[in-house]
């Protein structure tokens, strides 16, 4: 075993016998110094097999394979969010900093009335910055970043779901404080009873018993998760036990549909914050973002008028067209192997319109030879 060998050469063995008696070349003063140093270093490592060994003793039944995967895949230990990354939105950013960010950075100081929610649940049209808003949360408070996708533990883990679980939180516990975002969380916490799932693949007959049955314990396993980390209740007598009580693990789920979330499931999660699409000052926002990194000449003016005319989109899209635009300028390059990086004109602000007139024209000759009168 690694740290017992390692405790043996750091406590001292027999080693040093065999090889008769030990005469310094140092002087006696510098020797005693060494011989401090020395021992202030082996206090040093063997605290850290310690913590090494209590480590492995959370990860204990765990399979370290799944340990490696959510470590390299899952796991983002330094997300670089800042909350000015995050356009619009002030209401959300303004409610997370104080009810969620706070207690995690202090959580001395949040305590009792003060004490932390019991889970975020963020809901909303798709790419409108959920995401975001969780790797800033953990980002913002010091938290190792985890995120998972509901989807991935009923299809990627089939057969494994449940224990993957089990296993991002005990990662997620030995990493803490951190942030564990679920997304498309409410393909796990939707009520169906039995029936229902009968009900829906009778027909195709595509899923089994057997796999109905799994896709209820991942849910169940995940819905204790979330309970034994927020409400307390992962014991049947409903008392944190000391492990538990000091756990600073936040479970944030997102959501496109909140309304297949069920009332208990609801009820876990204590703030819910509507995460809406951009309005013209969150569009303007990102637009602007997206522009300092680049080289352009659009006037205020037209970054406005982008605003204008992108109502609807969600900031997902406005990266899209922005990268789409910032393009422009690379496709008029005639040879890309020899232009220099000064020679690529600024992004500039122009309606492109979907179709060319060549196409047009290909339309409106074929139109006219083989086109119907009637
Ligand atoms: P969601 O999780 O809501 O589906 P994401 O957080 O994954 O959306 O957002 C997708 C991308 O869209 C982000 O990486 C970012 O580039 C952009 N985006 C979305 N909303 C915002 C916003 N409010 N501010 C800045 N960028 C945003």
């Amino acid at each position: 075993n690694y740290s017992a060998n390692l405790r043996r050469r750091l406590l001292g063995s027999s080693d040093v016998g065999k090889r008769g008696k030990f005469v310094s070349p140092l002087l006696k003063r510098e020797c005693a110094e060494d011989d401090r140093e020395v021992t202030r270093n082996r206090a040093k490592l063997l605290k850290s097999v310690e913590i090494e060994e209590q480590i492995d003793e959370r990860l204990r039944n765990i399979d370290p394979k799944m340990v490696e995967m959510i470590q390299n895949e899952i796991m983002d230990k330094t997300p670089n969010i800042t909350w000015d990354d995050i356009a619009g939105l002030e209401h959300a950013k303004k409610t997370i900093q104080e009810a969620v960010t706070w207690p995690m950075l202090r959580p001395d100081i949040f305590t009792g009335l003060r004490g932390p929610p019991k889970g975020l649940l963020l809901f909303g049209p798709p790419g409108t910055g959920k995401t975001l808003i969780g790797k800033c949360i953990a980002s913002q408070s010091g938290a190792t970043f985890f995120s998972i996708s509901s989807s991935s533990l009923t299809s990627k883990w089939v057969g494994d779901g449940e224990k993957m679980v089990r296993a991002l939180f005990a990662v997620a516990r030995v990493n803490q404080p951190a942030v564990v975002f679920v997304d498309e969380i409410d393909s796990l916490l939707t009520q169906r009873t039995d029936g229902e799932f009968e009900g829906e693949f009778e027909d195709s007959m595509i899923i089994d018993w057997a796999e109905v049955q799994l896709y209820n314990r991942i849910i169940i396993t995940l819905q204790n998760s979330v309970a034994s980390y927020k409400d307390g209740i992962s014991r049947p007598d409903g008392v944190k036990t000391a492990a538990e009580e000091e756990d600073r693990i936040l479970i944030v789920g997102a959501t496109n549909r909140p309304q297949e979330i069920d009332e208990a499931a609801r009820r876990r999660f204590r703030k819910r914050l509507y995460i809406p699409l951009p309005e013209h000052n969150g569009r303007y926002g990102i637009v602007c973002n997206l522009l300092k990194k680049q080289k352009h000449s659009l006037s205020e003016e037209e970054i406005h008028e982008i605003c204008k005319r992108t109502e609807g989109y969600s900031g997902s899209d406005m990266d899209g067209l922005c990268r789409e635009a910032a393009l422009g300028p690379i496709r008029a390059i005639e040879d890309i192997r020899s232009v220099s990086a000064d020679d690529v004109r600024p992004m500039t602000f122009q309606v492109r319109a979907s179709v060319s007139t060549n196409d047009l024209e290909l339309y409106q000759t074929w139109n006219e030879k083989y086109g119907s009168l009637s």
